[in-house]
């Protein structure tokens, strides 16, 4: 995408990297020079994906760390900071989710994803934006949100409202720490084809296609088109850009309500012909 190693020297930090998207914008990163750290509960998700990175020719670190235990992301930030002396990018990846009507989600299940989502995304740019700060280095976060932060979607209210107050953190850190050198961006994709997010999203190809079916551009997004964005926003192209939110759905969030009128509009243009041929006849 980008003429030269546009990150080279640069060190990132990817919470949920061993997978999916977090895996993805890993592999852009190391592909334009940078060393990355992946971090997340399961030894087996951070082997498989410091395998694959590392195929690609980049240095990876991996971390066993749960984004609700800021201790443990403590502990990570110093033995980052032992070993490679920085971290310039933060990227709030890690999520849980599940579709679950409002009236039944047990309390359980909203507090765990508002506390790996909200929580766990602030005690992360807390904990790394202190040492951007203290160390005068500046530096930048990206975080992870959804279109429903803003238009609502059933069965997510638990996700919705993280990702909301993770929108609302986006614009405020932004404003805070801009003095210190630090740019805070998000990003919400449309929906793209994980194996975490199959298995609790769209489980079957009839759920799937129906999701479809309300994406303007007719497919769901890769996870590369999604990490290639994310690089941009990361990237010295975008040094100016902060307290921003780049959605990448392919029209899917505008072509709610009156946007599915696209489907009709040869239809309106018919209703147009016929109604003036008998103007023209009376
Ligand atoms: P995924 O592969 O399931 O990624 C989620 C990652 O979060 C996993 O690597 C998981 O690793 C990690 N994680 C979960 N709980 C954690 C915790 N408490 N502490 C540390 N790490 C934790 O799913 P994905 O589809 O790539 O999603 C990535 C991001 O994109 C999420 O923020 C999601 O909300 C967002 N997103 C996805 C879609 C989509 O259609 N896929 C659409 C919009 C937004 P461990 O299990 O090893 O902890």
């Amino acid at each position: 995408m980008f003429s030269e190693k546009c990150l080279q020297n640069q060190v990132a930090v990817i919470t949920g990297g061993g997978t999916g998207l977090g895996k993805e914008i890993a592999k852009q990163y190391v592909l334009q020079g940078a060393r990355v750290v992946i971090c997340s509960r399961n030894p087996d998700h951070l082997a498989a994906g410091k395998e694959e990175i590392q195929s690609l020719g980049g240095e990876v670190l991996t971390y066993q760390v749960d984004v609700r235990e800021p201790k443990s992301i403590e502990e990570m930030k110093d033995s980052i900071i032992e070993q490679w002396g920085r971290i310039d990018i933060l990227v709030n990846n890690a999520a849980g989710n599940f579709i679950y009507p409002a009236e039944k989600l047990p309390l359980k299940g909203w507090k765990s994803v508002i506390d790996i989502v909200l929580n766990g995304s602030f005690y992360c740019s807390q904990i790394i934006g202190n040492w951007m700060i203290e160390s005068n280095h500046g530096g930048q976060i990206i975080n992870i949100l959804a279109t429903y932060a803003w238009t609502g979607g059933p069965g997510t209210i638990h996700s919705a409202c993280a990702k909301a107050g993770v929108l609302a953190m986006t614009r405020t850190l932004a404003v805070e720490w801009a003095r210190y050198g630090i740019r805070v961006n998000a990003v919400a994709p449309g929906p793209f084809d994980t194996e975490g997010a199959r298995q609790r999203l769209w489980p079957t190809q009839e759920m799937q296609q129906a999701i479809t079916r309300e994406i303007p551009a007719g497919r769901f997004a890769t996870p590369e088109e999604v990490a290639r964005a994310i690089l941009f926003l990361s990237s010295p192209y975008a040094d100016y850009i902060t307290g921003e939110c780049l959605t990448i759905d392919g029209g899917a969030w505008l072509g709610k309500g009156i946007g599915k009128v696209v489907e009709h509009l040869e239809d309106f243009e018919k209703m147009r012909m016929a109604a003036k041929k008998s103007k023209h006849q009376s």
